[in-house]
């Protein structure tokens, strides 16, 4: 398996020099676009790594299905589901989904931007400093790194710069979508897009989702095979923007982009795939990561089609 994943590494290192590094967060124009490092966790229980696999970079908005895990595992389904809903967007991450008309809940989706900063409102927590702490807490319990942290660089760049956002979080507001002050939500989606991971978390983390929310080794149950089963069927049709049909057709497994650079892919019942390879196709997913999951699918057979 590992000289299979080197052998593609380096089949598809010419692909990093064919997207960009983002640049609309400074801090992340920072990034080395050769980058290229990925991570598979079997349910053998192995753990197989090729390239930068250890590498640290800003999981962005790979944390949204962890948002949106965290939103059900405190209000349930129904609640969650009637606030933001679950149809394909087909537009970019940061989209402003409306036109002059009331937003609706169907006009949400929690793996786009107005989605997700509506998810954080819905976690619990009295402040949402403390929204923002549980939020870490899952993440580092899933990916089983104690060490997961705000990289404070980026946090501070993009609450600086995300004009957009703020766009975006005074709709829900003026739509009485959000009641919460905008900066607050948005200070926990920031720092919620901030954390600093590495390939190996997100394949734990997508190992999790594939093992039907139970972890790996010890198989504690940390959510529900039903809240797997919606996330995953979400990452499926929304998890790489107006990406997503290319990519079920040329992949065809649940996964989730972050302009960080980061691709997490979830294998139902067979394995967790993170990547990190920070140069970006022009919908903000990353360009060789998409080439190096598809070559790993057809060689060994992962499209759930
Ligand atoms: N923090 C980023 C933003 O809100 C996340 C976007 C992404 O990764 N696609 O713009």
């Amino acid at each position: 398996m590992e000289e299979l994943l080197d052998k593609l590494l380096e089949e598809c290192r010419p692909f990093t020099t064919q997207g960009k590094v983002a640049t609309y967060i400074p801090e992340l124009a920072k990034s080395n676009p050769a980058d290229l490092g990925i991570c598979v966790l079997s349910s053998d229980g192995r753990c197989y790594q090729s390239g930068d696999a250890q590498k640290r970079f800003t999981i962005q908005s790979v944390v949204k299905p962890i948002l949106l895990l965290q939103a059900l595992m405190d209000n349930g389904e129904e609640y969650v589901h009637a606030r933001v809903g679950v149809e394909a967007t087909g537009k970019p991450f940061d989209a402003i989904n409306v036109t002059d008309q009331t937003l609706h809940s169907d006009h949400l989706n929690p793996m786009v931007n107005m989605g997700a900063i509506a998810m954080c409102t819905l976690i619990r927590g009295e402040t949402y400093e403390e929204k923002f702490r549980r939020v870490l807490e899952l993440t580092r319990k899933l990916a089983g790194d104690p060490e997961i942290q705000v990289d404070e660089a980026v946090y501070h760049s993009e609450k600086r710069t995300g004009s957009k956002n703020r766009a975006l979080a005074y709709l829900l507001k003026s739509n009485g979508m959000i009641e919460d002050d905008v900066e607050e939500v948005l200070d926990c989606y920031f720092k919620a897009c901030s954390m600093s991971v590495n390939s190996r978390d997100l394949a734990r983390i997508a190992f999790v989702l594939a093992n039907r929310g139970k972890l790996p080794q010890t198989e504690e149950r940390i959510f529900s095979a039903r809240y797997a089963h919606y996330v995953n069927a979400v990452l499926m049709t929304c998890g790489m923007y107006d990406g997503s049909g290319n990519f079920a057709v040329d992949v065809g497994v649940p996964a989730k982009s972050g302009v960080g650079g980061g691709i997490m892919a979830v294998v139902p019942t067979r394995m967790g795939i993170g990547i990190y390879a920070p140069a970006l196709d022009e919908k903000g997913n990353s360009l060789a990561g998409i080439q190096l999951l598809k070559q790993l699918s057809e060689r060994m057979y992962l499209s759930i089609f």
